[in-house]
């Protein structure tokens, strides 16, 4: 008898539009991958879903109720201003309505093996405020959620964006039921929080010395946890050519390295929750392209 098949369950954005305004931040992204789900994929319907509704006590299982509160009135205060986003409703209410898909992406993963949010990954969303354009946090959201709903025990959140998850790192820093690791970028944003597991790489660090410690610390983690799910925050921007990344990956370099995540807790059976995270290539199409090669690998697995 062969075990059930798993299969990748997608949470997309195609009608949501978002305005930003002139920005580094490619939001165009989630509309081109939403239509590549179909084109390039050749997803099903019954594979594609939209994010769920959160409610308030969703926001209170993570985040400072004086931050809720300025979220749900937009008001502008030093809680919401590090977002460097505009702190209007609009825009404040687009990225809530994307939280949703972190607990969707959980759920999914729960449920088929692959929860996939074609968006999310706000990892530098803190308890008490935003910060580098995440107001919310949606992996802890959906981890939360996952917990209260289904009494989930013990995650391995691990992020690969070439950004520091500090805002992750901070909201689980006394949470044994949690592991964070972050692989990133030492000297770049942020200011550093603790993770319980960090790699600070060098400026330019190639494919080859990226997948080997990347390697290497995956696993130091198996034996320090063993996660019921994986929360993967799979971000494009360590790619050579990212305007706010500093290594040397190439896109293959990338595809191997959501291989090596993907392969390795997929073949063990363990729930993956994935999520974008950032990327910042030339243009929202070639950042896109670079997700879209982890949903293929994701399909592949
Ligand atoms: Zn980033």
């Amino acid at each position: 008898m062969h075990a059930r098949s798993r299969k990748v369950h997608y949470i997309h954005y195609g009608e949501t539009r978002i305005d930003i305004g002139p920005h580094v931040f490619p939001i165009e992204k989630y509309a081109i991958l939403a239509r590549w789900l179909t084109e390039e994929l050749g997803v099903d319907r019954d594979r594609m879903h939209d994010a769920e509704a959160i409610d308030a006590d969703d926001l209170a299982r993570v985040h400072a109720a004086d931050y809720v509160d300025d979220l749900m009135h937009a008001r502008t205060s030093w809680r919401t201003a590090r977002s460097e986003l505009p702190v209007d409703a609009q825009v404040i209410g687009g990225f809530l309505a994307m939280v949703g898909g972190g607990v969707t992406a959980t759920r999914l993963a729960l449920d088929h093996g692959i929860g996939f949010h074609v968006g999310g990954g706000f990892h530098h969303a803190f308890a008490d405020h935003a910060e580098g354009f995440c107001y919310v946090n949606d992996v802890a959201v959906g981890i939360e959620r996952m917990r209260h709903e289904r009494g989930l025990g013990t995650v391995l959140i691990v992020d690969v964006d070439v950004h520091q998850g500090n805002g992750t790192a901070a909201i689980y820093r006394d949470d044994p039921a949690t592991f964070t690791y972050s692989i990133h970028q030492e000297h770049n944003y942020p200011i550093k929080e603790k993770s319980d597991l960090d790699r600070g790489l060098m400026d330019g660090v190639n494919d080859a010395d990226y997948l080997a410690l990347l390697r290497a610390d995956l696993e130091t983690i198996d034996a320090r946890c063993e996660p019921e799910l994986v929360c993967y925050l799979a971000g494009v921007d360590p790619y050579q050519h990212d305007q706010l990344g500093g290594l040397g990956l190439t896109a293959p370099g990338l595809v191997a390295r959501d291989r090596l995540v993907l392969d390795r807790y997929a073949t063990r059976g363990i729930p993956i929750a994935v999520s974008l995270a950032g990327g910042y290539a030339r243009s929202p199409e070639e950042t896109a392209r670079l997700h879209l090669g982890t949903m293929r690998v994701a399909e592949e697995v």
